[in-house]
């Protein structure tokens, strides 16, 4: 109860995005390397099907209590976290606001189940043969809160929006094979293994990235010999005529997209020194670093956190930026 109270009442399904941000992220917890996302935006639905690690029955009987999480065990652990999830609200608060239903077996079982929720109460258990992995479909999303579909915007705007949160998942996850359906329709697929400098192109459609440069480094961690870090950096220049978006600048800390405005200026400002000034720069750096350096409760949907050293952070990033312009100017 006490972990319970430190938690801030945070992850709050106020549309369709987030609910296919949250069951995503439980993918990418469940160290899944294959994503299906089907989504039936019209009917309020969608479907995401993983090959990770699954759940056992026990598991399946509780993730959608409040606060089940199965990771995070004590007061400690808010200070260590790896994973995207934390909070065990994202199933808890989906089986309150739609039909929940979940498939799963975990990799060492040999049998898989189904479960499924209604108005958060589990309503049926059974045995059912499929692959390890987890397929989990939403269905009736708000179909009890009228009002708040009707305050939602428009369909498309939350296609764009779950879209974004795809691509961004994509990119802060290079490697997983993604297969993206709207309406049955493909929608956007990765092919297994991509790199981070591979997906951006696909992510700026509009825009022709050419000359991309990638740089993975190791980076020290201030006042620890131990701690192992790197950051990974993709910089280009569109064409020249590119205008849309000119400051695609993102900053990626542990898997998430984050907003660090003060780094994100020092990337701007390093990289202002050395391009021409009718061409905008684009820009994804991603910092692995220790856990405890971050502190994500700057902010309950965690896109805005704290960072330990930034000073530090900022020296190395412009050191990383002028290295990557030496190695091939652009
Ligand atoms: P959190 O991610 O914060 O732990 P969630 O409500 O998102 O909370 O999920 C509850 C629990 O259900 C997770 O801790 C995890 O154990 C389990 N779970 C959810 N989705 C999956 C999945 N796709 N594969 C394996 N386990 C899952
Ligand atoms: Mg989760």
């Amino acid at each position: 109860p006490d972990v319970i109270n430190l938690i801030a009442a945070g992850e709050v399904i106020d549309s369709l995005a987030a609910v296919v941000r949250e069951l995503v992220e439980n993918s990418l917890d469940a160290e899944a390397t294959r994503i299906t996302v089907s989504l039936m935006p019209n009917l309020w639905q969608l479907q995401v099907t993983d090959n990770g690690k699954g759940m056992s029955v026990e598991d399946l009987r509780l993730c959608a209590n409040a606060h089940s999480t199965s990771k995070i065990r004590d007061r400690q652990d808010l200070w260590k976290i790896n994973s995207l999830g934390f909070r065990g609200e994202a199933l808890h608060s989906i089986a309150q606001v739609a039909e929940l239903e979940i498939f799963s077996r975990a990799a060492i079982d040999e049998i898989g189940w189904r479960v499924a929720y209604q108005e958060g109460k589990l309503v049926t258990e059974e045995i059912v043969a499929i692959a390890s992995g987890t397929i989990i479909t939403v269905a009736n999303l708000f179909a009890s809160l009228p009002v708040r579909r009707r305050a939602l915007p428009s369909v498309n705007q939350q296609i764009k929006l779950v879209q974004n949160i795809i691509h961004q998942l994509a990119l802060t996850h290079p490697g997983i094979t993604w297969q993206v359906w709207q309406n049955q329709k493909p929608w956007f697929n990765l092919s297994p293994g991509m790199t981070a400098k591979e997906i951006l192109p696909q992510i700026l459609k509009r825009v022709n990235l050419t000359d991309l440069q990638f740089l993975k480094l190791d980076v020290a961690v201030p006042e620890e010999s131990e701690a192992k870090s790197n950051l990974e950096l993709v910089i280009g220049l569109p064409d020249r005529c590119h205008r849309h978006r000119p400051d695609w600048v993102k900053i990626a800390v542990n898997g998430r997209i984050v907003r660090l405005p003060e780094l994100e200026q020092t990337i701007i400002t390093s990289m202002a020194k050395n391009v021409p000034r009718d061409r905008y720069p684009v820009s994804f750096l991603h910092l692995h670093l220790p856990s405890h350096l971050v502190d994500w409760n700057r902010h309950p949907a965690k896109t805005e956190i704290y960072l330990h050293y930034l000073p530090d952070w900022q020296e190395q990033v412009t050191q990383a930026i002028e290295k990557a312009l030496t190695i091939t100017p652009i």
